[in-house]
């Protein structure tokens, strides 16, 4: 295939974007399928390491939960691009607890990231998308956000927290052609779904009854979530805002998803 034939099949061309958490388990697949669709991307994490595998994508290092490290991102993209096209709201982390093993310091933490995070890189993006005329931004929710698993609760309350944030940016910045949207995960396979099992006893035996539970039989996949991504963040999505989008293999569409 020519480059000018590979070219026209790549649906973000030319776009820039940025990713935060580009570095963990989903946000590596997010920034490798949004750079195999034309985009360049930024890789923004606390930490870089051997998991940026493409040219286009740059590892810049970011901490959602400072302002300043916001603002020195978008100034850097500003710098070299005069404008930002997709945000990717993919830092997040996991606590397991009840609320009462739960100390203020971990849920101060967890809101920190998971919530002040989307907000502080969203805030600052978007003035860069406003001088690109339109922008899409993409938030990481849960299916933990509307129903909950046991022992997450700060977790379960910051997803909660990011999809009614993501409806409230979605219909304050529509008008500027600015879309909102949150996907919302199961069980994916990464890093935060293995430090989950792995507070468990048996944890094989328990896997695979995750598995069983599943109208699909398995877990997602990071590809599986970058495809979502890549859909919501280019044009074939231009009518789609507001919205959280559920990817669980249809785990929540039973009556009983859990019984294990
Ligand atoms: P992951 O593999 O743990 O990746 C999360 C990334 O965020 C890591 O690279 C982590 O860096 C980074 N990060 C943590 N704190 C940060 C901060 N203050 N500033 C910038 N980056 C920070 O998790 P994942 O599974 O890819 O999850 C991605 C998103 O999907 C999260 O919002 C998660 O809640 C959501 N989600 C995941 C699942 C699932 O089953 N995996 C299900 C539902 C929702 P370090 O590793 O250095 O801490």
């Amino acid at each position: 295939m020519s480059t000018e034939s590979q070219q026209e099949k790549q649906s973000l061309s030319g776009r820039i974007a940025v990713v935060t958490g580009g570095c963990g388990g989903i946000g590596t697949a997010v920034c490798a399928r949004l750079a195999r669709e034309g985009a360049q991307v930024y890789a923004a994490d606390l930490r870089g390491g051997d998991t940026i595998k493409a040219d286009e994508v740059i590892f810049h290092e970011h901490d959602v939960s400072s302002e300043e490290s916001a603002k020195f991102l978008m100034a850097e993209v500003e710098r070299q691009h005069g404008r930002l096209d997709i945000l990717v709201n993919a830092a997040g982390i996991e606590i397991e607890q009840t609320i009462e093993e739960t100390s203020l310091e971990d849920w101060n933490r967890i809101f920190a990231v998971n919530v002040t995070g989307t907000f502080l890189t969203s805030k600052h993006a978007l003035p860069l998308m406003r001088k690109a005329g339109s922008g899409s931004i993409i938030n990481f929710g849960s299916y933990d956000g509307f129903i909950a698993d046991p022992a997450l609760a700060a977790y379960c309350a910051t997803k909660g927290a990011v999809h009614a944030l993501t409806k409230a940016m979605a219909c304050d910045h529509g008008a500027e052609n600015i879309r909102v949207n949150a996907i919302c995960p199961g069980f994916i396979d990464t890093p935060m779904l293995n430090s989950f099992f792995g507070s468990s006893g048996d944890i094989e035996s328990l896997k695979n009854e995750v598995r069983r539970v599943h109208p699909l039989k398995r877990y997602g996949t990071p590809e599986d979530v970058a495809g979502l991504v890549n859909w919501l963040a280019g044009d074939e999505a231009r009518y789609a805002s507001g919205q959280l989008w559920i990817l669980d293999g249809g785990l929540t569409a039973q009556v009983q998803q859990m019984r294990l």
